[in-house]
């Protein structure tokens, strides 16, 4: 049985007292709750340190939306794995398609950071998902393929065991358009079989696959409660705390 994972992308919003307000608003509603899910919070660099104090002693795990895949040296305005370590990130988020479509992120390159993520000791969130071209074109399959074989280059079955997969279809990003249930469960589904062809069906059938792409309160609970959707990526619903605890609830 796998444990739903429900993380919150918070891209590049709050500052430091926003980050506060936020969590302490959600540090309140989950007080004393009894989680049938993991938490993860991903907040900008700037408030990953203040995030870590003030989800001490709570069941809300941190994780970072990006790095770089070299340990050290001059790379001006990048952050490593080891960084991210240090200020208490267990998790971090690569691949997202925001990485892929403005700063052309290649599969190449987030298969170092994934190796680096690994080798650190951080369990990487790896994102991947189809454009709507892609998709009218009949390609997401053919696009998802393409995705995990490069990012998932030279991963061991051991290293397999730590990364979850999102899978967030790049059309219903912000854009208010979900996925319906079945069309995310069919990619979830091709997903599995991937890594069960790729890895092993032990490893497949532990993978942890969230899917992302305007989950709310209104919609998560239909499509968490598909057989291989195990939990979700949630960028614009997670900046109110109402509506993600509620998508935390709905688990
Ligand atoms: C995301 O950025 O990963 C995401 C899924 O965003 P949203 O929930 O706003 O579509």
């Amino acid at each position: 049985m796998r444990k739903k994972v429900i993380a919150g992308n918070w891209k590049m919003n709050n500052d430091i007292s926003e980050s506060q307000n936020l969590i302490s608003k959600m540090t309140s509603r989950l007080n004393g709750k009894q989680l049938k899910c993991d938490v993860i919070i991903c907040p900008p660099f700037t408030s990953l340190s203040e995030a870590n104090s003030l989800i001490k002693n709570t069941s809300i795990k941190l994780g970072a939306q990006n790095m770089y895949f070299k340990e050290s040296g001059a790379f001006t305005g990048e952050i490593s794995a080891k960084m991210l370590k240090s200020v208490g990130c267990e998790y971090v988020i690569l691949g997202h398609s925001e990485r892929r479509t403005i700063y052309k992120e290649q599969d190449k390159l987030i298969n170092e950071k994934i190796k680096a993520a690994l080798k650190a000791e951080l369990k990487p969130i790896f994102c991947i998902g189809e454009t709507l071209e892609e998709r009218e074109a009949g390609k997401e399959k053919e696009v998802l393929t393409k995705q995990l074989s490069g990012g998932l280059d030279e991963i061991s079955l051991d290293q397999m065991k730590k990364i979850i997969i999102a899978y967030e279809p790049v059309w219903a990003i912000g854009t208010g358009k979900t996925a319906s249930p079945q069309q995310a469960e069919d990619m979830h589904q091709f997903i599995r079989n991937y890594i069960k062809d790729d890895f092993s069906t032990d490893v497949a059938e532990n993978l942890v696959i969230q899917y992302g792409g305007s989950v709310k309160p209104d919609n998560a609970r239909e499509l968490l409660s598909q057989r291989n959707i195990d939990g979700a990526l949630v960028g614009g619903a997670c900046l109110i705390a109402d509506s993600f605890i509620s998508i935390i609830e709905s688990v």
